[in-house]
């Protein structure tokens, strides 16, 4: 038997500390706390976090310190929590490599939800090449994309994108990400790049393009699949 996942929890706030304490752990979860930035990344270096929830207000640093250092190392999902305020910061820490974020104050349902979203796309990652979701089916290792069992034909910047976002099911990928690892570091500023090749596939993978089930804009953000 596996042991339960465990996640690390850097924040500050000792009321929100047990309130995402108590709602993971009656879930199974392992949850392991810190208060400060760099006792967050000694402890994650020690204990190899399974996942890692975000607080971007740290006593001591920007939580985009510890971001950038963590992932120097490690791919396990961050789920950034910020305040209404923080904005720019939550879009900059997307861009920065973390999986997704929870505006505070949020609920235990969308924290549990996120936290399992998370924690799957880790393990699709890792063991699966083939996704699913509605009546289509992405077989990544043959690179090939069928719908209702017919196959659809994507052009390679299509296929690019579905894979990427395949990949990171379940997490928002900023335009930043997108731009730049399928167009490059020149695009950044092409948004529209994105919101092209995202109708088109809505247009060849979706029930309904216009009401996209699966293929989901997050305004002013980015975009993600959800299975
Ligand atoms: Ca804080």
């Amino acid at each position: 038997m596996t042991s339960q996942p465990l996640i690390l929890l850097l924040e500050d706030e000792a009321e929100i500390r047990r309130f995402v304490r108590s709602a993971l752990e009656a879930e199974g979860y392992r949850v392991h706390e810190a208060e400060q930035c760099a006792r967050g990344l000694l402890d994650a270096a020690a204990r190899r976090p399974d996942l890692v929830l975000l607080d971007l207000g740290l006593p001591d640093a920007d939580g985009m310190v510890f971001l950038r250092d963590f992932r120097a190392w490690s791919h396990a999902p961050v789920i950034v929590l910020s305040a209404r305020k923080e904005e720019d910061a939550k879009v900059r820490a997307l861009d920065q490599g973390a999986d997704d974020y929870l505006t505070k104050p949020f609920g235990v349902a969308e924290l549990l939800a996120r936290v399992r979203a998370a924690l799957r796309r880790r393990t699709t990652g890792e063991h699966g090449s083939v996704l699913r979701f509605g009546d289509v089916v992405i077989d990544m290792a043959k690179r090939s994309v069928e719908k209702g069992g017919a196959a659809v034909h994507l052009t390679l910047m299509e296929y690019r994108l579905l894979e990427l976002l395949a990949q990171h099911a379940g997490s928002l990928l900023t335009h930043r990400r997108l731009l730049q690892a399928l167009w490059g570091p020149h695009a950044l500023d092409n948004e529209h790049y994105v919101r092209v090749y995202m109708g088109r596939l809505r247009h060849k993978l979706e029930d309904q393009p216009a009401r996209p089930r699966h293929l989901l804009t997050e305004s002013g953000a980015g975009y993600r699949l959800v299975p």
